[in-house]
C-alpha cells in the first residue's frame, strides 16, 4: 500500500512504498528524468522485488506548468513537497522577467531547506582536470538561506539607494564608500542561528558517516562580523553541543597559548586516537587552493552560501564536471528534502538525447541513501563505474576519456539496465 513519508521524534519514517513528488524539469529535464526513473525502478525491483517500490507523483514547476497551469510554480507543488516530505526534481528554466524569483530559490525558502548538500567524489574511469581525482573526497554543507543570496540590494541611482546611503553617512558614520553617487549597495545577513543550524548539520553528519573533519570555511579575515561570526559561533556550537566528540583548532591554540605546542600536540593525538572529529577552519581563498594541492586533508565543509557557490563548482570540475555533480536541499529538523541535479536545462542538447543522465542519478543515489535504502545506491554506483572504466559514457564525458565510446542517453540508460542484475 503506497503512504506518506512521515517524520517522528527527529527520524524520517519511510514506508515500503513511498510516495515521491518528482518535477520533471524543463530542457533536457524530461530525458534525464526518464532516463533515472527507470534505473531507480529496476535497481528497487532488482533488490528489493515486489517488497519495496517507489510510487512516483508528478508535481509540476517551471515551462510544463506555465503552459498547463499559467504560472511557473503552482501552489499545489510546493504543498505536495511539504505532504510528502521528500521530493526530487530535474533542472528549471529560470523564468525571465520583473517579479518573478527563481524557482529552485522560491522552493529553497518556502520550505526553508537550509542546507545544501553536495557531495563530491570521484567515479573510476571519469576524465579529470587534476593527476589525483581519486584524492577529492568532500561534502560540502553550503548554508543556503542567508549571506549575500538573502537578495537585498538596491541598484545604484535609484531613490532606495540614496536613502540607504545618506541614512550610512549621516547616522552611521560611514565614510570609505569610494563612489557614493553611483554605488549600488548589497546586504549580507549572517545570523547566529543561521549559522548554527548550518554547522550542526554537518558535524551530525560527519558523526554518523564517521568522517574524520568538519573544516569551517570563511572569509572572516574580511568580513569580520558576518564570516568571521560564522567561524566563532561554529567553533562555539562544536564546543558546546559535541563536547564528547569533536576537537577544535581554538581548543588546540588555547591549549597552545597557555601551556605550550608539545601538550596542544598531544590532546590532538589523544583526540584522534578517540576518534573524535576535528573542527578546523580555513579561509576561503586558502582553501581554493589547497582543494587542488592537497585536497586530502578535507572531508566536510561547512560554508556559507556565496562561498558555497564557487567551492561546488570548482570542486565538481576536479572530478569530471556538472553532468555528474549531484545535490539536495535539505532541513534536518524538519525533514523535507528535495533532491536535484546540479546543473541547468542544458537548452543547447535539450531533445537532443545527449544529456548525462548522472547528475540526477546520483542525486537519487543521495535520496535513496536520505531513505535508508542505501543498498539501492551502492548498486547504481557500481554499475556506473564499470561503464565508465569501460570508456562507456554520454558525450560530455566520453570525449575525454582515452577509451570513450559515445553513447546516446537512452543508450546509456540501456547499458546501466543491464548492469544492474
Ligand atoms: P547549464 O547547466 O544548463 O549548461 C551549462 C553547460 O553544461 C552547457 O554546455 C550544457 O550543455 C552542459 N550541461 C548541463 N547539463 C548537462 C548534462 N546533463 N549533460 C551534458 N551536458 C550538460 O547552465 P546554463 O546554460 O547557464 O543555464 C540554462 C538554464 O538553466 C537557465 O535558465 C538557468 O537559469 C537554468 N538553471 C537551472 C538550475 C536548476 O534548476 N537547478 C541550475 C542552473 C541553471
Amino acid at each position: 500500500m503506497s503512504e506518506k513519508i512521515t517524520f517522528l521524534n527527529n527520524k524520517l519514517q519511510v514506508p515500503d512504498q513511498p510516495i515521491i513528488p518528482f518535477i520533471e524539469g524543463d530542457g533536457v529535464g524530461r530525458e534525464i528524468w526518464q532516463s533515472a526513473r527507470a534505473v531507480f525502478d529496476h535497481t528497487i525491483n532488482v533488490l528489493y522485488q515486489d517488497k519495496r517500490k517507489i510510487v512516483w507523483k508528478e508535481v509540476l514547476a517551471g515551462e510544463k506548468a506555465f503552459e498547463q497551469t499559467g504560472q511557473w510554480l503552482p501552489e499545489e507543488t510546493l504543498n505536495a513537497f511539504k505532504e510528502y516530505r521528500v521530493g526530487i526534481k530535474g533542472p528549471l528554466t529560470t523564468p525571465v522577467g520583473e517579479g518573478i524569483r527563481s524557482l529552485n530559490v522560491t522552493l529553497r525558502q518556502t520550505l526553508d531547506l537550509f542546507v545544501c548538500l553536495r557531495p563530491v567524489r570521484w567515479f573510476k574511469g571519469v576524465s579529470s582536470p587534476v593527476k589525483r581525482p581519486d584524492k577529492v573526497k568532500m561534502h560540502i554543507f553550503r548554508e543556503n538561506t542567508e549571506d549575500i543570496y538573502a537578495g537585498i540590494e538596491w541598484m545604484q541611482g535609484t531613490e532606495e539607494a540614496k536613502t540607504l546611503l545618506n541614512f550610512l553617512q549621516h547616522e552611521m558614520g560611514v565614510h570609505q564608500i569610494k563612489y557614493p553617487n553611483t554605488s549600488s549597495f548589497g546586504l549580507k545577513p549572517v545570523s547566529i542561528e543561521g549559522s548554527e543550524r548550518l554547522i550542526r548539520a554537518a558535524i551530525e553528519y560527519a558523526l554518523t558517516f564517521k568522517l574524520p573533519k568538519v573544516t569551517l570555511v570563511h572569509k572572516g579575515n574580511i568580513m569580520k562580523f558576518t564570516e568571521g561570526g560564522f567561524k566563532k559561533w561554529g567553533y562555539a556550537l562544536a564546543e558546546r553541543e559535541f563536547s564528547n566528540n569533536v576537537f577544535t583548532q581554538n581548543q588546540y591554540d588555547q591549549i597552545k597559548k597557555s601551556v605550550g605546542k608539545i601538550a596542544a600536540d598531544q590532546a590532538l593525538k589523544e583526540a584522534k586516537r578517540q576518534k573524535k572529529i576535528i573542527v578546523n577552519d580555513v579561509i576561503a581563498d586558502a582553501f581554493l587552493q589547497n582543494t587542488l594541492l592537497t585536497p586530502e586533508q578535507y572531508s566536510v565543509i561547512a560554508t556559507l552560501n556565496l562561498n558555497g557557490d564557487y567551492i561546488s563548482d570548482q570542486l565538481a570540475a576536479m572530478v569530471g564536471g556538472i553532468g555528474i555533480a549531484p545535490g539536495a536541499n535539505i532541513n534536518y529538523v524538519s525533514g523535507y528534502a528535495i533532491f536535484e541535479a546540479t546543473h541547468g536545462t542544458a537548452p543547447d542538447l535539450a531533445g537532443l538525447n545527449r544529456a548525462n543522465p548522472s547528475s540526477l542519478l546520483l542525486s537519487g543515489v543521495m535520496m535513496f541513501d536520505y531513505l535508508g535504502w542505501t543498498e539501492v545506491g551502492k548498486k547504481i554506483i557500481t554499475a556506473m563505474e564499470t561503464l565508465f572504466q569501460s570508456g562507456q559514457a554520454t558525450i560530455d564525458l566520453a570525449r575525454f576519456m582515452p577509451n570513450g565510446e559515445e553513447l546516446t542517453t537512452q543508450e546509456f540508460t540501456q547499458a546501466l539496465l543491464r548492469e544492474i542484475r
